[in-house]
């Protein structure tokens, strides 16, 4: 995709003048809480804490054009009972253990796809089925099994992306041959639902302290 390569000299020239021009930095982050809740086996944790940094720190670089950074905001542990996902039942379960006010992850040690029972998956965004879950309520589950970025593709589907067919966009199943990225509508949908999760009181964005000036 060459065209759009070429464009990058023209935006790194105009993004100086913005930011002059808006009198205020362009890059006005939303602080996003996560609510962590790890399975937990007969030999603990089914996650290293490197594994979780890791998923974590990808996810914010991917988000970090789009306004949007995650901090995780509550640890949680669940048992064995909830570490091996075999099929839609199992998930909507995990609805019983939600955060208000917060993006609920779940860490698992496998997750079964429910429609080709041969098949395990990395990751899904799911939306518990049932009269005893809010309304709306939604949440991510990833899997030991997962590539460093499934996180950040769930979270993804999140803010409302659906796949994409494009090579090396986080929400493509093709890893491609550049740096994952999400292009500019997703970009656009991923403020649209920041901004809409934090006024319904979906989310609500953490406050962090400036940095002291020097
Ligand atoms: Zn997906």
């Amino acid at each position: 995709m060459p065209r759009p390569r070429a464009l990058w000299p023209a935006l790194a020239l105009l993004a100086p003048i913005a930011a002059v021009a808006s009198a205020q930095p362009s890059a006005e982050v939303t602080v996003l809480p996560i609510a962590l809740t790890v399975a937990t086996v007969d030999d603990g944790p089914v996650v290293a804490e490197a594994w979780i940094a890791e998923q974590l720190a990808n996810a914010n670089t991917l988000f970090a054009p789009h306004g949007v950074r995650f901090t995780i905001a509550g640890r949680h542990t669940m048992g064995p009972e909830h570490a091996r996902l075999e099929d839609r039942g199992d998930r909507h379960q995990l609805g019983h253990l939600l955060h208000d006010e917060r993006i609920d992850a779940f860490l698992v040690a496998s997750l079964r796809d429910v429609d080709d029972r041969s098949r395990y998956r990395q990751g899904v965004h799911w939306r518990p089925r049932g009269e005893e879950y809010a309304r709306g309520s939604h949440f991510v589950i990833v899997s030991r099994i997962a590539g460093p970025t499934v996180l950040a593709h769930e979270l993804g589907h999140f803010f409302g992306n659906p796949h994409s067919d494009v090579p090396g966009n986080i929400m493509s199943y093709d890893r491609g041959e550049v740096p994952p990225f999400f292009d500019r509508a997703q970009g656009q949908r991923i403020r649209f639902e920041a901004r809409r999760f934090v006024r319904t009181g979906e989310l609500v964005p953490v406050i962090e302290e400036p940095a002291p000036t020097p």
